[in-house]
């Protein structure tokens, strides 16, 4: 099976969209990630898959510590930029909770530890431990086939 087959196959399964986010040596940095799950109600955990060629793989495991921003469906823009679509440097505003960088405005600020890492294949599966929660009223950003989209006619 070639990998195109496999990535059309993954992209009939309808996601929404996270920018995953850390510090590290007092720098942000922003990853768009749609491979992200909850695990466990308790205690509170949640599950992230980060590829071995992500800048960000080595900044979680050195911080051992990540929020996943999930997006609203007019931050299409910000995961574009975050999964490097947009080539243009931006100075990019971070809103802050419990000393992480979050993204403004997104669905759920979700504040985590490491809890635990599996590497698999050609990722690396982080289980964070939920430590601290922002959330905000508000419709998401989706991807299904490659494509962005909205819900539509979605019940508030
Ligand atoms: P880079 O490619 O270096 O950074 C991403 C972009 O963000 C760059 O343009 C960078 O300049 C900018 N940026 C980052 N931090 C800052 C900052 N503080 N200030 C200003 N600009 C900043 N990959 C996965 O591993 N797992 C997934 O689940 C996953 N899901 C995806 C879902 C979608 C819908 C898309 C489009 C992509 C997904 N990817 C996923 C791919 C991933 O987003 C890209 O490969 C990404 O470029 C890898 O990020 P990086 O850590 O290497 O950072
Ligand atoms: P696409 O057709 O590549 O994505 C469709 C689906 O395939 C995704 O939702 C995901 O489930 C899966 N997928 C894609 N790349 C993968 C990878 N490297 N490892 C594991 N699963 C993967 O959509 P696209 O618009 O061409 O994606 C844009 C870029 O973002 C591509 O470079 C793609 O590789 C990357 N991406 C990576 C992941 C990931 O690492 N988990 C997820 C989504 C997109």
């Amino acid at each position: 099976m070639d990998d195109r087959t496999f990535r059309s196959a993954m992209g009939k399964f309808a996601t929404g969209v996270t920018v995953i986010t850390t510090l590290l040596d007092d720098e942000a940095h922003g990853m768009t990630a749609n491979a992200f799950m909850s695990v466990s109600l308790n205690p509170k955990l949640v599950l992230i898959s980060v590829g071995e060629k992500a800048r960000m793989l080595d900044k979680i495991n050195e911080t051992g510590t990540f929020a996943v921003n999930i997006l609203s469906e007019d931050q299409k823009e910000f995961s574009m930029y975050f999964a490097g679509q947009i080539k243009e440097k931006r100075d990019f505003e971070f809103d802050w909770v419990s000393e992480i960088p979050v993204i403004k405005d997104a669905l759920a600020n979700i504040v985590c530890k490491i809890h635990s890492k599996q590497i698999a294949g050609d990722h690396t599966l982080f289980i964070g431990e939920v430590t601290d929660l922002v959330i905000r009223d508000g419709a998401p950003l989706t991807f299904f086939e490659g494509k962005y989209g909205k819900i539509v006619n979605a019940e508030q």
